[in-house]
């Protein structure tokens, strides 16, 4: 049999297996929603907000702390768990009640991304997640499937492409660069640019463009890459 991966050793490829079965009769139900690092991506906030039925701005404000990170100015969105019990405001006694729009972290624990494309690491020990000493066969590409991950992925991909060519990971960014990239988390401010005439002239949308965007976040949250794509472009020269 193959040899199937543990905490900390070698990194996992679609077609590695692991032991794990997640489910309400072991110990650590939810206990992985609590006091835990959840980064979200723009389209996490697309779906969680349709849930939670608020606004982006609301949202962000209510659920999420945000900032630019120091130096490199690229906006970093957390999850805020609850401040006294630390729990993850969207779980209860009976699991996740966000589970069909939970955030792509949360779609890929006990597994993340690693930095080498294509490959993913256990991020939990069988001590934490009790899932792991489960004796189910999981091959990492089908699980993933499972989870529904390939939306996130491709969203991700899309925003990853709004930076300009000459970007470097890592590399200093003035603020203002930030607060264009920020947009693409806060698509109710996006949204007050479409009404701007000049807009439509200058990017060259047309009403049905913005119908369509204004009827469907995923398609407001595509013009909103395209547009923060194009002002990285001319921005990114200048400042
Ligand atoms: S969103 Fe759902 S799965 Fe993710 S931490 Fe919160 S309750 Fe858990
Ligand atoms: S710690 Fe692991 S097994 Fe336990 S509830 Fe979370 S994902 Fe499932």
């Amino acid at each position: 049999m193959q040899p199937l991966f543990e905490a900390g050793e070698n990194l996992l490829s679609e077609s590695s297996s692991f032991h794990f079965a997640c489910h309400d009769a072991l110990p650590c139900f939810t206990q992985c929603c609590r006091d835990v690092n959840i980064y979200l991506t723009p389209y996490d906030i697309v779906r969680l907000r349709r849930v939670v039925k608020t606004g982006s701005t609301e949202f962000l404000a209510r659920h999420t702390q945000s900032f630019l990170a120091k130096g490199t100015s690229i906006p970093v969105v957390q999850l805020l768990m609850d401040p006294k019990s630390l729990y993850c405001p969207f779980v209860t006694a009976d699991g996740c009640q966000v589970y069909e729009n939970r955030p792509w972290a949360c779609r890929m624990f006990p597994l993340d991304l690693s930095p080498t494309p294509g490959q993913y690491r256990l991020i939990a020990g069988k001590d934490r997640c009790k899932g792991l000493l489960e004796r189910r066969d999981k091959n990492v590409g089908d699980w993933m499937n499972e989870q529904g991950v390939s939306d996130y992925v491709a969203f991700d991909a899309e925003f990853q492409s709004v930076m300009p060519k000459r970007f470097r990971p890592g590399a200093p960014m003035n603020e203002g660069l930030g607060r264009v990239l920020f947009l693409a988390y806060d698509l109710d401010r996006f949204k007050e640019l479409l009404s701007d005439a000049r807009f439509k002239r200058f990017y060259e949308v047309d009403d049905a463009m913005i119908e369509r965007a204004l009827e469907n976040d995923e398609e407001l949250l595509r013009l909103a890459f395209r547009y923060i794509r194009e002002q990285m472009d001319e921005l990114y020269q200048v400042l």
